[in-house]
């Protein structure tokens, strides 16, 4: 048998790499990441543009599409 093998006769489960109070910082940080990706694909033109130009529409063009944003 592999030394990698679990044993599972000892009734022991592995230990969890981190809490959930230890990783929620980084939840949090990458809904917040998620939500601006969301933002810059599907809202990033016209009135609510941030960056001027279409230089970020066109980059995420294909995105808007897969997601089902309107476009043209
Ligand atoms: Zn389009």
């Amino acid at each position: 048998m592999s030394e990698l093998a679990v044993d599972r006769r000892a009734g022991t489960a592995p230990a969890p790499i981190a809490s959930a109070r230890e990783l929620l910082p980084f939840a949090l940080l990458a809904g917040l990441v998620l939500m601006l990706l969301v933002y810059f694909v599907g809202a990033e033109e016209g009135a609510l543009s941030l960056i001027a130009g279409n230089g970020v529409h066109e980059l995420v063009h294909d995105a808007r599409h897969l997601l089902g944003f309107p476009c043209h």
